[in-house]
C-alpha cells in the first residue's frame, strides 16, 4: 500500500456529543502532516452517493463546543451488503480517498471490518455512542456528556419528588447497555438502578422502599435503562404501584435530550486525543482498527474484537448500589 495522501472522515450511527470535536482533530492532525481531507456526510449513505466535500483547518472552527455533528450522521441498508460497500469504495477510489476515519458505534464497526475484508482502502474507528457499550475501550465519545446531562435533570427530578413526598420512576437511554444507568444513578444517588445486565432486580424494590420508610425518606428516584427486561419505566411503575403503598408514583422519560448539548471538558479533550490517535494510526499503516482508551492511554483494538466481546459492567459500582442505600 502506497503512502496515504487524502483521508475521509464520517459519523456514523447515533448521533454524540463530542463527535465535532473528533471531526477537528481528525481534520488538523491530517492538515498538519500534509494530508488533504474530506468530510463524508449522513455516514455510509454519504459514501454510497459519493456525498464528499473537502475540508480544510477553517472548516472545524468554532465546532469544538458544539454538539451533534456538521457531517450528519445515518443508518444505511445499502452498506450491509457487498454490492452497497462495492460502491462505497468505487466512489472512495473515484474521489483519490485512500483511508478513512469512521466515528460511530459497534454497528458502525461491524461495516468497517466487513469493507476491510472486502477492499483494500484502511478503515480505523473513533468509538463515538452516548452508550459507552464498546468492548476495548473504557470510554466512548459522548458518553460523560450524557451521563451530566442525566444527572443534571434527576437533580431536578429530586427536588420536586422531596416536596411532594414521590416516587420517581426515570428512564434513561441505553437499549442494551446499563453503563448510563449505573453511573447516573450512583452519581444522583438513586434508591435503585434497572439495568439489562442484571435480571431481577426490580423485586427489590419493594423491600427498598421498607428500609427507606423506616429513616423516613422523603423521595425515591429509580432510574431504568430503556432497554431492561422489565419493560422501560411506564411499565415497571404500573407493575410495582399496587406494592408501592404511601408513595405517589410518576414517571419521567429523559429521551433524546440525552443525545444533545455541548460536549463537556471531558468529551472535548477525549475526542480530540482520538482524533488525533486515529489519523496517527492510518499513518502508522494500521486498518480495521479501533483507536480506545484503556487506563487513560491510547490503545488499538481490532474491530472484529470490539464488535465480538460484549462489555461488562463496572461491577464495584454495582456491588455499592446497595451498600449506599444502607
Ligand atoms: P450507536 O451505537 O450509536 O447506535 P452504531 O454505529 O452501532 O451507533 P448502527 O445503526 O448499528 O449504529 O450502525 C450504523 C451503520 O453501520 C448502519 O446503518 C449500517 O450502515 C452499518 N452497519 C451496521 N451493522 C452492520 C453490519 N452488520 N454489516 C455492515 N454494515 C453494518
Amino acid at each position: 500500500m502506497g503512502k496515504i495522501k487524502k483521508i475521509g472522515v464520517l459519523t456514523s450511527g447515533g448521533d454524540a456529543p463530542g463527535m465535532n470535536a473528533a471531526i477537528r482533530a481528525v481534520t488538523r492532525t491530517a492538515i498538519y502532516n500534509g494530508l488533504e481531507v474530506v468530510g463524508i456526510r449522513h455516514g455510509y449513505q454519504g459514501m454510497i452517493n459519493a456525498n464528499f466535500k473537502p475540508l480544510y483547518a477553517h472548516s472545524v472552527s468554532d465546532t469544538i463546543q458544539r454538539g451533534g455533528t456538521i457531517l450528519k450522521t445515518a443508518r444505511c441498508e445499502a452498506f450491509r451488503t457487498p454490492q452497497g460497500r462495492k460502491i462505497a469504495y468505487d466512489n472512495l477510489r473515484a474521489a483519490g480517498i485512500d483511508g478513512v476515519v469512521v466515528i460511530g458505534g459497534d454497528g458502525s464497526f461491524k461495516g468497517a471490518s466487513l469493507f476491510n475484508e472486502e477492499h483494500n482502502i484502511p478503515f480505523v474507528g473513533v468509538p463515538g455512542t452516548i452508550d459507552n457499550d464498546i468492548y476495548g475501550t473504557d470510554y466512548t465519545i459522548g458518553y460523560d456528556t450524557a451521563l451530566n446531562t442525566v444527572v443534571e435533570a434527576v437533580d431536578k427530578i429530586r427536588d420536586t419528588a422531596s416536596a411532594l413526598n414521590r416516587m420517581f420512576f426515570v428512564e434513561v437511554m441505553g437499549a442494551e447497555a446499563g453503563h448510563i444507568a449505573l453511573f447516573s444513578g450512583i452519581a444522583s444517588g438513586a434508591e435503585a438502578i434497572i439495568m439489562p445486565e442484571i435480571k431481577g432486580e426490580a423485586r427489590d424494590i419493594s423491600k427498598m422502599i421498607e428500609t427507606g420508610n423506616k429513616r423516613k425518606k422523603s423521595s425515591n428516584i429509580i432510574i431504568v435503562a430503556e432497554g431492561d427486561e422489565e419493560g422501560g419505566a411506564i411499565a415497571l411503575a404500573e407493575r410495582l404501584k399496587p406494592q408501592l403503598k404511601g408513595y405517589e408514583v410518576r414517571v419521567a422519560i429523559l429521551g433524546h435530550l440525552q443525545r444533545g448539548g455541548s460536549p463537556s471538558a471531558l468529551d472535548r479533550v477525549n475526542a480530540s486525543r482520538l482524533g488525533n490517535a486515529a489519523v496517527e494510526a492510518l499513518l502508522d499503516g494500521q486498518q480495521s482498527v479501533m483507536v480506545g482508551l484503556q487506563n487513560n492511554e491510547i490503545v488499538l483494538v481490532p474491530f472484529k474484537k470490539a464488535v465480538k466481546q460484549h462489555k461488562g459492567l463496572n461491577q464495584h459500582l454495582v456491588d455499592i448500589i446497595d451498600i449506599l442505600n444502607v
